[in-house]
């Protein structure tokens, strides 16, 4: 038997569509329907066609699980298996880097290695945990050219950094370096920070940040190498400066690792004349933001 999705959001509050620029929910978009929301009230006729392609959508490509591939009744989302085995990063938060605090003190808290190694973007946002389900739908988007969930994590990054997005001017993705372009045939944070723009309406930039060399992987390396590998591997080129000089930029990145590598990409905007910069990721190594300060 086919199993309903669940949302990220028990009730959402039509204000928070409004800000995220993704409208109210369709009951055929998405899939949740919210028959009580008085703000949604499409048209008969709109109703009609879309049940229409929707039918015949299910038909050629029925919906399943987007990671077990369990049938479903809708399609762009998960079982609740795999949707609760996901490590959703809640409230109470570092306000600067994102991670997950052990008690709410009731005021934005800074956390003690964001006092003590306070970065150089404004703040983080993260989805999940980069572990279990969320790891491996990661890993098969960068990996196994399965774009079939970016639409998903396209609404759970808005729902995420809701508030990010509000105060933002333009959306761009950490590059991958040209050799590796060529190798992958996509970078997987630009396929992100393009369904962000989208949905927030917000102007994507693609390709005004560069990545001027190669970097070696940062596992097993300490903060220090890790920070010296990637350190200069950014610029934007004087060409693209007027893109974003005095813009507020939203940084997006698939997976936050150690932290140097967005605090390169936000060294290079800022240079370039950005006024903030803003990070947004679908995954966080909370282990590895722990040990290192991330
Ligand atoms: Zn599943």
């Amino acid at each position: 038997m086919a199993k309903t999705g669940i949302s990220f959001c028990d009730n959402p509050e039509p204000e928070f569509y409004k800000m995220a620029g993704i409208g109210t929910p369709d009951p055929i978009r998405d899939f949740e329907p919210d028959a009580k929301n008085p703000h949604h009230k499409p048209s008969a006729l709109r109703r009609l066609a879309s049940t229409a392609v929707t039918h015949i959508i299910d038909i050629v490509t029925p919906p399943v699980c987007l990671h077990c591939h369990e049938p479903m009744t809708a399609h762009d989302t998960l079982c609740p298996t795999c949707w609760s085995s996901i490590d959703f990063i809640r409230p109470p938060l570092c306000e600067r880097l994102g991670i997950p605090l052990p008690y709410d003190v009731g005021t934005e808290t800074i956390s003690a290695k964001a006092a003590a190694n306070p970065p150089n973007y404004a703040r983080a946002r993260a989805v999940a945990r980069y572990d279990g389900v969320m790891r491996h739908m990661i890993h098969d988007l960068k990996f196994h050219d399965r774009h079939d969930a970016r639409k998903l994590f396209g609404r759970w990054m808005c729902e995420t950094g809701r508030h990010l997005i509000a105060d933002a001017d333009i959306v761009v993705p950490v590059p991958l370096h040209r050799l590796k372009l060529l190798r992958r045939r996509f970078n997987q944070s630009a396929l992100l920070a393009a369904e962000v723009a989208r949905s927030a309406n917000l102007p994507h930039a693609p390709l005004v940040l560069v990545r001027t060399r190669t970097t070696t992987p940062q596992v097993g390396l300490t903060r220090i190498q890790r920070q010296q590998n990637v350190s200069g591997a950014f610029t934007v080129p004087s060409k693209s400066r007027s893109v974003i000089q005095c813009r507020r930029v939203l940084l997006i990145d698939d997976v936050i690792t150690t932290g140097a590598t967005i605090s390169a990409a936000t060294k290079a905007l800022l240079e370039a004349g950005a006024t903030s910069v803003d990070v947004l990721s679908l995954g966080l190594v909370t282990d590895t933001a722990a040990s290192i300060g991330l």
